[in-house]
């Protein structure tokens, strides 16, 4: 067959095809590109085209077929064929159209392969030779068996997505045509009849072969018109290009445009960002930049954080948003990056500011009751450590505030030292932190963690100029074990750090249940006393003071007493320190010492009146002017009255103390000083002040005949008291044994059962003028105490 063929013309056909082809595929992307009614009628020429090309194409074929006999073409048929080629590829194109579905596209193919079936056959079937055409159907049907499903495969392979499928079109195309083309050929038996004429219509081969020209050179034509289209469309697409990166290049947001997963086009900005040099990153991959993110999986417009990795490897927090969109006739996906870095770091400055306090970087008090709360709503085991400083208010008065503040924020520093990262620190108040140890073994391990913060807090702070001495207790609480809410677990931790500072500087004391009872019972007697404040519930009694001269009562202590309507009396011991930490003892000192003077006047004797004071009443404002004044106003001689203070008052503020004395003094009244022995006990306050008489402490005349050191001090004291010229009074004397020692001894005063328990004033005032009867015989009672 291939010696009936002229190879040059069947060269000739296959440029042909070839340019042909060509001129439709770049028509039909032209159309494709195109809108509105360009792109309908460059869709038609596309069609027209490639049923010109197939119809060439198989034409000059058919010319380069030297059957060895005349020939001639039959013109309807001809054109039949060319128009039945159009009509085939038209159709077929426009189902590819309608759906990218395989099936469709497999349909489109078949179609396209049935049209080129019928220009093949019919086309032979316009072939006249002078004889006779006898078809080998054993041939035909395989031929076009064979050819249409490989035309269907090319439009698979011409619809798909990649290029390397695209690439496949052309031969599968090339092959199905070739098949049939030759297959056909072959199918086709001539018989030379040299008495055969042709129809008298037939058109000679030289007659067809301008028109088979004119088309080939038309669709040369067209092939450059299509190239030209081509080239205008890659310039256009390169400067679409160039001037969105052109712009992209302003945005401060790292901009990607990628075909799939390829990057297009990369901005400064993300370059910059994701350390690569200008135009490293196209054709590199998104998901190399960002990996692990699927990028289709993120819905349009919506922003997403992910890491960016830089070429150093570092992992950058960014913000993803992805679009899609029409760039140069193509869909892109554009992916814009914004770095996160200076936000978070923001943000983080913003929370450091919210949620730590400035001085020390430890958490502030807001969150630390914040992180406390979520660590109890999720029930985690944890010791909640208080501490406050001792001494602290000392440290700043000092050595001034700079120095204070220095010093808080070395105690951060140790505490951070000590509780570990894992932990976590507050500040909560001025010279109050918190630490929550966090799980079952911090829980453990709570008391000695503690301890090591009491030890580590006591050494001496060093700053710039000063040393200064500190030192902590701590109060611990275990949660959930002792209390199951924040509030509870606060409050306990503030009671356990209250019973620690009342143990003394650099204690720790855990929290149990007694303490809360204890607390709770403490704060209803707080408001009770109150109460019994304003309703003049706390009355006075008054416990005589006999002279061991005379035998005489000489004084009377006024002490205080409570009757709780509910609980019954309540002791002084009791509600007296009570009110001295609430504050309470200053109105309180105030109107019992009205009461007593009041009292005093009422009496038939003028023997003198005792006063406990508290030195907190020394320390709110001029004690003496109160007093002064409360004498005016209920009549009192000066010289009738006696203030008792002990040793803790004149410790506070020496010289002011000393100085209200002093005043005190001088409108006539007797200064004592109380419940000596214990305490500190010095002896230069008697050189500082002169006080009117001391009262040694009970505890001492308890020991008195058993104890060799007691009788020693209470000897000790006498003979202070005789060598000053002073008074010395013993209290709680309950027995003769005492009394007779205490005689002998040389005690001036006696004071306790042994004579008297405290009495009510009209009591008082009863045995004050039963004594006075028997004062007469004064003397005789001196006997008997003496004896
Ligand atoms: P204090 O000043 O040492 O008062 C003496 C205490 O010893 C009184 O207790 C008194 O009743 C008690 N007492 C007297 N003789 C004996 C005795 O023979 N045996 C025993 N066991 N005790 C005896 P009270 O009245 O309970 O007062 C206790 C403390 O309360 C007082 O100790 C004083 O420090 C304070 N206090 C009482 N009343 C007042 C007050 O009006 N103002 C102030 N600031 N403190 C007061
Ligand atoms: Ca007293
Ligand atoms: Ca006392």
């Amino acid at each position: 067959m291939r010696d009936m063929h002229d190879g040059r013309m069947v060269a000739l056909a296959a440029v042909i095809c070839a340019i042909g082809t060509y001129a439709s595929f770049a028509v039909a992307q032209h159309a494709a590109r195109s809108k509105g009614q360009a792109r309908l009628v460059w869709g038609l020429v596309s069609i027209v085209s490639s049923g010109c090309t197939a119809w060439a194409t198989h034409f000059i074929v058919l010319l380069a077929f030297r059957p060895g006999m005349p020939a001639a073409f039959e013109p309807v048929l001809t054109a039949a064929s060319l128009t039945l080629a159009i009509v085939g590829i038209g159709a077929g194109v426009w189902i590819s159209i309608t759906s990218r579905r395989t099936r469709v596209q497999f349909a489109a193919g078949l179609i396209v392969g049935l049209g080129i079936a019928a220009l093949h056959y019919v086309g032979q079937a316009a072939y006249l030779v002078q004889g006779s055409v006898h078809w080998d159907y054993r041939l035909v049907v395989p031929s076009i068996i064979l050819s249409l499903p490989l035309c269907g495969m090319a439009m698979v392979a011409t619809s798909g997505r990649s290029r390397k499928a695209r690439r496949f079109a052309p031969p599968l195309l090339l092959l199905s045509i070739g098949v049939m083309h030759f297959c056909g050929m072959a199918a086709m038996k001539l018989s030379y009849d040299p008495q055969a004429t042709f129809p008298s219509n037939a058109v000679s081969p030289t007659a067809i072969t301008p028109v088979v020209a004119g088309i080939s050179l038309s669709l040369i034509a067209l092939a450059v018109v299509g190239w030209r289209f081509n080239l205008a469309a890659i310039k256009r697409l390169r400067q679409d290009r160039q001037r969105l990166r052109e712009l992209t290049d302003v945005a401060l947001e790292g901009l990607l445009i990628c075909q799939g997963d390829v990057i297009v086009t990369a901005n400064s900005s993300i370059e910059r960002l994701a350390g690569y040099a200008p135009g490293q990153l196209v054709g590199a991959r998104a998901t190399d930049l960002l990996p692990g993110a699927d990028l289709t999986a993120i819905p349009e417009c919506e922003e997403r954080e992910m890491g960016l990795t830089a070429r150093s490897g570092q992992v950058v927090p960014v913000r993803v948003l992805r679009a899609e969109m029409a760039l140069g006739h193509k869909l892109q996906t554009v992916i814009a990056i914004r770095d996160q870095r200076e936000r978070l770091r923001t943000e983080a400055k913003i929370r450091k500011l919210a949620f730590n306090d400035s001085l020390t970087g430890l958490l502030n008090r807001a969150s630390y009751v914040d992180r406390l709360r979520h660590y109890m709503d999720e029930g985690t085991p944890l010791a909640l450590l208080s501490i406050d400083l001792d001494r602290f208010k000392a440290v700043n008065d000092q050595f001034g505030h700079v120095a204070g503040d220095e010093v808080l924020r070395q105690v951060g520093a140790r505490l951070r030292s000590i509780v570990g990262e894992n932990n976590l620190i507050a500040r909560v108040g001025g010279d109050e932190f918190a630490v929550i140890l966090i799980g079952e073994e911090a829980q453990a391990d709570a008391v000695a963690s503690a301890q090591r913060i009491a030890d580590g807090l006591g050494d001496p702070f060093c700053t710039n100029r000063t040393v200064a001495f500190t030192g902590a207790s701590v109060g611990i609480v275990l949660a959930p074990n002792d209390a199951t809410t924040t509030g509870e677990l606060r409050q306990c931790a503030d009671l356990a750090l209250y019973r620690a500072k009342e143990q003394g500087r650099g204690t720790i004391c855990c929290y149990d249940a007694e303490m809360d009872a204890a607390s709770r019972d403490r704060r209803t007697l707080e408001s009770d006393l109150r109460t019994a404040i304003g309703n003049g519930e706390i009355g006075l009694v008054y416990q005589p003071v006999m002279s061991t001269q005379t035998g005489l009562i000489t004084s009377v202590e006024a002490l205080a007493r409570w009757k709780h309507p509910v609980r019954g009396p309540i002791s002084p011991e009791l509600f007296i320190p009570l009110a001295e930490e609430t504050g309470l003892i200053v109105p309180l000192g105030a109107t019992l010492l009205r009461k007593a003077c009041s009292d005093a006047v009422s009496w038939s004797s003028d023997i003198r009146v005792a006063v406990n004071l508290s030195p907190l009443q020394f320390q709110s404002g001029d004690l003496s002017t109160t007093v002064a004044k409360v004498l005016r106003e209920t009549g009192l001689e000066a010289n009738r009255l006696q203030l008792e203070v002990t040793e803790g008052l004149v410790m506070k503020d020496v010289e002011r103390t000393f100085s209200e004395l002093e005043l005190l003094r001088a409108l006539g009244i007797q200064i004592l000083m109380d419940d000596f022995g214990v305490g500190y006990s010095s002896l230069s306050y008697f050189q500082r002040f002169p006080f009117d008489k001391v009262k040694i402490d009970k505890s001492f005349i308890d020991q008195i005949t058993t104890s060799r050191a007691a009788r020693a001090i209470i000897q000790a004291v006498i003979g202070l008291g005789e060598a000053l010229d002073m008074g010395v009074v013993a209290e709680g004397v309950e027995t003769q044994d005492q009394m007779r020692l205490l005689v002998e001894a040389g005690c001036t005063h006696l004071q306790g059962y042994l004579f008297s328990i405290p009495l009510k004033s009209w009591d008082l005032e009863r045995s004050l003028s039963v004594m006075s009867l028997q004062g007469t015989s004064g003397t005789d009672r001196s006997d008997k105490l003496v004896a």
